[in-house]
């Protein structure tokens, strides 16, 4: 993984601005979300600053503003823990923590603050008290395995992991959380696929969030991951100067389709701290959404779900999920209606 401008490929290199350049200086300085890119994924980027491969991964500047609407932790995953790494908030899903590293870091991840403090990955230990937890709860039937990115983890490592969690409960679904497949695709090795097929059921979410970050690498990984077996599920994260446009989401999803991929989920952007500049307004995120409906098949159309802050759930985007705006003290936001008829502040 590349972690400072050195390693850079030189055309990026010479691109990065002084600004930038102090910018990741206090970062390194404060010990805050750390700088990495593979040199994969660094190779993919341009060296305009507006590119959306580049703006993913290098840190830039306005992270450091002021944001009224951050949370520490915008999901209120907090509200949720059933045991160290283990969040337990749907009936019938359960999320563990694998690890806390990623093969590069997304500027806009909202788990940002938890692998500041560099995790490792799960040991016997704290994993223990996790596979209890699970044997008492037979209604949880399926388990993310997200973290920071649990491919990071050897082959071994990982096959310790499912061993352990198949042998708690047989029958369970193990969803692999990911973004290897774009940013470090040669990880997905034909011994690792081999791996995944040994521990069905399993299933790929893989994070995706512009059609270049399909180059041909990361299209053989997961045509290969579909082609055995291992269905592989799209998430994309709706961001300000990425995705922000129907075109763009719309060849995104038509070549994941056509990949063997299906397209899941299209997410409001989190409220994490440091991200405020890629957040998309919700009624112009509607708009395109509505826009992207009229270009794609059904089949290539994700769900528009926003993450309700503070630990309210997953809420489907829609019309009508809007029941009325005001002014609040931190600024303007929007009432949303969930499912349940409660009503959460989500920022303008
Ligand atoms: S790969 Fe996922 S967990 Fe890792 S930095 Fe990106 S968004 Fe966060």
């Amino acid at each position: 993984m590349i972690t400072d401008i050195d390693g850079l490929p030189p055309i990026l290199k010479s691109s990065i601005t002084a600004e930038e350049a102090a910018y990741l200086e206090t970062l390194r300085r404060r010990k805050g979300f750390p700088f990495g890119v593979t040199a994969y994924f660094a190779s993919l980027a341009g060296a305009n600053q507006d590119d959306p491969i580049r703006r993913q991964f290098f840190p830039d500047p306005r992270e450091a503003l002021a944001d009224p609407f951050a949370l520490d932790d915008p999901l209120g995953e907090a509200v949720y823990r059933a045991a160290p790494r283990l969040t337990h908030q749907y009936r019938d899903r359960a999320l563990i923590l694998a690890g806390g590293a990623c093969p590069g870091y997304c500027r806009h991840c909202f788990r940002r603050l938890w692998m500041a403090r560099a995790q490792n990955f799960i040991d016997a230990e704290t994993l223990t008290p996790i596979l209890g937890y699970l044997k008492e709860h037979s209604e949880i039937r399926e388990v993310l395995v997200s973290g920071g990115d649990p491919l990071t983890a050897s082959d071994e490592a990982l096959a310790w992991l499912f061993g352990e969690l198949r042998a708690a409960r047989p029958g369970l679904l193990l969803r692999l959380c990911t973004r290897a497949p774009i940013t470090d695709p040669y990880r997905l090795t034909p011994r690792f696929i081999e791996l995944l097929q040994a521990y069905r059921p399993v299933r790929m979410a893989v994070h995706i969030n512009h059609p270049r970050e399909l180059a041909e690498p990361a299209r053989k990984a997961l045509g290969e991951c579909a082609q055995a077996g291992i269905p592989v599920h799209v998430q994309t994260v709706l961001l300000r100067g990425v995705n922000d446009n129907a075109e763009i989401l719309g060849d995104l999803f038509r070549e994941c389709l056509d990949l063997g991929l299906s397209p899941y989920y299209l997410f409001q952007l989190d409220l994490a701290f440091g991200t405020a500049h890629f957040r998309v307004p919700l009624e112009e995120g509607l708009n395109l959404y509505r826009d992207l409906g009229r270009r794609v098949s059904g089949l290539a159309l994700p769900r528009y779900a926003v993450d309700l802050p503070g630990g309210g759930g997953k809420l489907i985007l829609h019309g009508g999920v809007i029941a009325g705006a005001h002014d609040s003290p931190r600024g303007a936001v929007y009432m949303l209606k969930a499912p349940d008829g409660r009503l959460w502040a989500y920022p303008q």
